[in-house]
């Protein structure tokens, strides 16, 4: 099932969500929660989704990056951003550590900042513990893109959009970034806006 994406101003995404019980993880309603993420993620598309965007309060996120998304990037810049497929998994109640604060500043958007991009600083490893769809443990150690997805991903959990953390004299229209910096590197890009 199709979920609507809440957009910024909407009150859950400024929320903190609520820990999942281990019992609750393995009811047909989160289940069918987890399914519709997915596929509400896929469609739009996007490499994550947190269930705070569709407007559910829960510490639930579903991740995918795609080769096909990848093979659509200017040259060069799947390795400069370490960017790799990640295979679809789930993450419930995920804890972050930061292993390498880095950072790596590359643009990034959200799903529910629809239509803009921004310069974020993440950090550029991070380890995860959370538990998976079946409610089992799960250790997740992530360099590269993926570690942005999981902070960007924790951090709706806690009520945290990018723009809290983008450089704002960056923040542009996707289309805008598509026409006038998609194809600069970040340093050439700083310099220019700065
Ligand atoms: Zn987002």
């Amino acid at each position: 099932m199709l979920l609507d994406i809440v957009q910024a101003g909407e009150a859950v995404l400024r929320a903190t969500a609520r820990p999942l019980r281990r019992e609750e993880i393995l009811t047909a309603e989160t289940a069918g929660l987890i399914e519709a993420l997915r596929e509400t993620m896929n469609t739009a598309p996007g490499v994550g989704l947190a269930a705070p965007q569709v407007g559910v309060p829960l510490r639930i996120a579903v991740i995918e990056d795609k080769a096909e998304y990848i093979g659509k990037l200017p040259a060069g810049q799947a390795e400069e951003r370490g960017r790799r497929p990640v295979p679809f998994h789930v993450i419930i109640n995920p804890v972050l550590t930061i292993v390498d604060p880095g950072p790596a500043q590359f643009f990034e958007g959200c799903l529910s900042v629809a239509g803009f991009t921004a310069i974020v600083p993440r950090a550029t490893r991070v380890h995860v513990d959370c538990l998976d769809h079946r409610g089992e443990s799960l250790a997740i150690d992530a360099a590269g893109w993926y570690a942005r997805i999981l902070q960007h991903e924790i951090d709706h959990l806690n009520g945290i959009l990018y723009v809290d953390r983008m450089k704002s004299r960056s923040f542009c229209t996707a289309a805008n970034y598509e026409k006038h910096w998609k194809q600069l590197s970040v340093p050439e890009f700083q310099e220019r806006i700065a």
